[in-house]
């Protein structure tokens, strides 16, 4: 929802003091019942089955949010509102999935048929505006009001956090953070374009980075990583490779961090946020990540010198920022 603030708004005395968020994913449906203090009273996972129609799959959402009430003995009627947070492009307005790759959704009235079996207010965004969301109200970027999150994963996720309010443009389609050039005529993008940050950021793009520089150096130690088969390297492996003295290790990871720096400057230049997040599995590579896209961000970003420069940071909630975030919606 545009306008959406990480404070309750339903927090005054004697009114409803619990939220539902729901985290939907390609692989799982969780659920949290999300306190006053942003803390998940309960939890409960079940796997979403992303080949299902979805009705099923609704249903399941359904039969979910319940058993995480009876976790946390709470009743619907002790909750102010239920949020969604799901892959894809979200209309916040509409509460419809507009299109969702990874579940296979075209205009999918979501929260009018979530509301309609729980006749509370429901909302919906897109998962890694939650996740932002949810790092501002509790996580890394506690306190902060205007924060950037990048997700490094399959894809690489952007959400925006603009005066303690999600960012995310007409149509809720903006924040494609994933997919601003920062090579021109670049790599091939999965969203038709040439060059984009996604391209070359995401694990995928680590990956087939890693894969390409392996094959120019029969001799470097990815190979013994991944037992010789490149089908089994993963973006751990160059980090692991250079933490074993490998060169092409060392290239490969030099290479990925200068990529990313560059799509980081951008960001922090046009949204000047006072931190960046970063989140997915890459981010526990820890200061060889973060120490080089600080500097790198210290140096380059426009003021740099001048004006103190936002700290780019790791998300510290998980997965769990998806659940709050959506809570707070
Ligand atoms: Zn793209």
């Amino acid at each position: 929802m545009e306008g959406t603030q990480p404070k309750p708004a339903c927090s005054v005395s004697h009114s409803p003091a619990y939220r539902v968020g729901i985290d939907l994913g390609g692989t799982n449906i969780a659920v949290g019942v999300v306190d006053e203090n942003y803390h998940i009273a309960a939890k409960h996972s079940i796997p979403t089955g992303a080949q299902r129609p979805y009705q099923e799959i609704v249903e399941d959402m359904k039969k979910a949010v319940k058993t995480a009430l009876q976790i946390a003995g709470v009743s619907p009627g002790e909750c102010c509102s239920v949020g969604i947070g799901s892959p894809g492009i979200c209309d916040s307005e509409t509460g419809t999935v507009v299109y969702s790759n990874n579940l296979g959704w075209k205009d999918v009235p979501l929260t009018a048929d979530l509301q309609k079996w729980i006749n509370l207010p429901c909302r919906l965004s897109n998962d890694a505006n939650c996740a932002a969301l949810g790092e501002v109200a509790a996580g890394a970027a506690k306190g902060c009001k205007n924060a950037v999150l990048i997700t490094l994963g399959t894809g690489v996720g952007g959400g925006v956090v603009l005066d303690g309010k999600i960012f995310s443009g007409c149509h809720s389609a903006g924040a494609e953070l994933g997919h601003t050039v920062i090579v021109k005529d670049g790599e091939l993008c999965t969203c038709g374009r040439h060059g984009c940050l996604e391209a070359y950021a995401s694990a995928t793009g680590l990956i087939r980075q890693t894969k390409r520089a392996a094959q120019q150096h029969p001799e470097s130690l990815i190979w013994k990583l991944c037992g010789g088969d490149p089908e089994r390297i993963s973006g751990r492996t160059p980090f692991e490779a250079e933490r074993q003295g490998d060169e092409t290790g060392r290239q490969v990871v030099d290479a990925y961090l200068s990529y990313l720096s560059e799509g980081v400057v951008d960001f922090v230049n046009i949204f000047r946020p006072e931190c960046v997040i970063l989140g997915g599995g890459i981010c526990n590579e820890g200061a060889r990540l973060l120490d080089p896209i600080n500097a790198y961000v210290c140096h380059y970003c426009f003021g740099g010198e001048l004006v103190e420069a936002p700290r780019v940071i790791r998300a510290a909630l998980g997965n769990d920022a998806g659940i709050i975030g959506a809570a707070l919606l």
